[in-house]
C-alpha cells in the first residue's frame, strides 16, 4: 500500500513545533514517507535571506522558534499551489495524503480559497488552529471551513501546548476531537505521540475545537487581572467564571457537546497553561497596566514579533454570535473581554461582579 505524505500548513511558534514532532514519528513509522513538508508563508528576514531557504539551510525557524532543530527531515516550501506541472513527490499540498493546519486563525479563509480544488480526493486533514469565524450564518469552526472549502474530513488536535514547551519536549498532553471514524483519529494520535507528548482521542471535534478557540478570550481577562495586581483568588474566579460560560456557550452552538471533553486537556488543563503561561495572557497584562491606552495590535506587534494573539479576535467574533443571538447578558465575561480589548470600558470592568453572577449552573 502507499506510504503517507504529510504536509504542515503553517510555520509559526507552534507550526514548528508540530512539524518536529510529526518528523520525528515519521523517521519511526514505515507507512509513512519520512519527508514532512512545511509551507512557510514567505517573509524576507532582516538579513535578507528568505525564511524558507533560512529554516532548509539551518534545519531550525529562525525566526519562530529559534535555537531548535527540526529534524532534518522536514523541508520548509513557500509554494502553496504550485501551479506548474503536476510531478508525484514535488508539490506540499497537492501530495499530501495528511494535511495538518496550523496557522493563526484569521488567515485560513484565505488560504482555503487558494486551494479550493487542490487536494487530494482521499486526503485527511487535521487543525491545531484556535480560532473560528463569524459568517452572516452564523459561526464557523476552523474544521468546518476546512470541510466545507476543501472538501475533506478534518479532526482537531488541541490541548495545554504552549509551543516552546513542547519545543524542548517537556512533557505535556493532547487531545484529537474526530467526528465518526476511529481510525482515523487513531492515526493522527500515532503520527503526533512522543513519550514526552501524549495524546488521546474523543468523538466530540466540536467540543474539543470550542475549547481551545475559547480558553483564549478568558485568558485576556486573566492577563487583565494580572496587569492589575489583583491576586490568585481573583484569577482563580475568573478562570471559573470562564470555564463555565465556555462550556455553556459551546452546548448552545453545539447540542452534541460533551461535558467530559472540559476535562480532558483540551479543556481545564489548555484553560489553565494559557492563562498562567500563554502569550494572550501576557499581552492583556500588558495592556491593563499601560491602562487601556495601548492597543493590542501595537502590544502585540512589539512583544510578540511576528507571532500572533487569537484571543483579541476571538472575543470580536464570539460577541458578534452573542449580540446577534440576544445572549449578551448570559455570557458576562466574554462581553466584558471584548468591551475592555476595544477601549468601550476600562480594564478595571472586568470584575464588575453584578454583571458576573451566575445566570445558569
Ligand atoms: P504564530 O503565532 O507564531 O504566528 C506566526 C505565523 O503566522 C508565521 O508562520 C507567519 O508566517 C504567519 N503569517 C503571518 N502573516 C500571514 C499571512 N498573511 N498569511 C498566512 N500566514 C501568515 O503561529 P502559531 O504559534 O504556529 O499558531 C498557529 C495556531 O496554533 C494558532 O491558532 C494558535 O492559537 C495555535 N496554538 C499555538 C500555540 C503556541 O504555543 N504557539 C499552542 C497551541 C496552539
Ligand atoms: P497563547 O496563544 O496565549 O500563547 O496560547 C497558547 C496555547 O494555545 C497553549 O495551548
Amino acid at each position: 500500500t502507499e506510504k503517507c505524505r504529510v504536509t504542515v500548513v503553517g510555520s509559526g511558534n507552534w507550526g514548528s513545533v508540530a512539524a518536529k514532532l510529526i518528523a520525528s514519528n515519521t523517521l519511526k513509522l514505515s507507512s509513512f514517507h519520512d519527508e514532512v513538508r512545511m509551507w512557510v508563508f514567505e517573509e524576507v528576514l532582516p538579513s535578507g535571506e528568505k525564511l524558507s531557504e533560512a529554516i532548509n539551510k539551518n534545519n531550525e525557524n529562525v525566526k519562530y522558534l529559534p535555537g531548535i532543530k527540526l529534524g532534518t527531515n522536514v523541508v520548509a516550501d513557500p509554494d502553496l499551489e504550485h501551479a506548474g506541472e503536476f510531478k508525484l513527490g514535488e508539490y506540499a499540498v497537492q501530495d499530501a495524503n495528511m494535511l495538518v493546519f496550523v496557522t493563526p486563525h484569521q488567515f485560513m479563509e484565505g488560504i482555503c480559497r487558494r486551494l479550493v480544488g487542490m487536494i487530494r480526493e482521499d486526503a485527511q486533514a487535521i487543525s491545531l488552529i484556535k480560532g473560528m469565524e463569524v459568517k452572516m450564518e452564523g459561526p464557523c469552526m476552523i474544521s468546518s471551513l476546512i470541510t466545507e472549502q476543501l472538501g475533506i474530513n478534518c479532526c482537531v488536535l488541541m490541548g495545554a501546548n504552549i509551543a516552546n514547551e513542547i519545543a524542548v519536549e517537556k512533557f505535556s498532553e493532547a487531545t484529537v476531537g474526530y467526528r465518526e471514524i476511529r481510525d482515523i483519529a487513531e492515526k493522527w494520535v500515532q503520527l503526533f505521540s512522543t513519550p514526552y507528548f501524549m495524546v488521546s482521542a474523543v468523538q466530540d471535534v466540536e467540543g474539543v475545537e470550542l475549547c481551545g478557540t475559547l480558553k483564549n478570550v478568558v485568558a485576556i481577562a486573566a492577563g487583565i487581572v494580572d496587569g492589575l495586581e489583583m491576586g490568585n483568588n481573583t484569577k482563580a474566579a475568573i478562570m471559573r467564571i470562564g470555564l463555565r460560560e465556555m462550556k455553556a456557550f459551546s452546548k448552545l452552538l453545539f447540542s452534541s457537546v460533551k461535558d467530559s471533553t472540559f476535562f480532558e486537556s483540551c479543556g481545564v488543563a489548555d484553560l489553565i497553561t494559557t492563562c498562567l503561561g500563554g502569550r494572550n495572557r501576557k499581552c492583556a497584562e500588558a495592556f491593563a497596566r499601560n491602562g487601556g491606552k495601548r492597543s493590542f495590535d501595537e502590544l502585540e506587534a512589539e512583544m510578540l514579533q511576528g507571532q500572533k494573539l487569537q484571543g483579541v479576535s476571538t472575543a470580536k467574533e464570539v460577541y458578534e454570535v452573542l449580540s446577534h443571538r440576544g445572549w449578551l447578558e448570559l455570557f458576562p465575561l466574554f462581553t466584558i473581554v471584548h468591551e475592555i480589548s476595544i477601549g468601550r470600558r476600562p480594564p478595571s470592568a472586568i470584575v464588575e461582579f453584578s454583571e458576573l453572577k451566575p445566570k445558569f449552573s
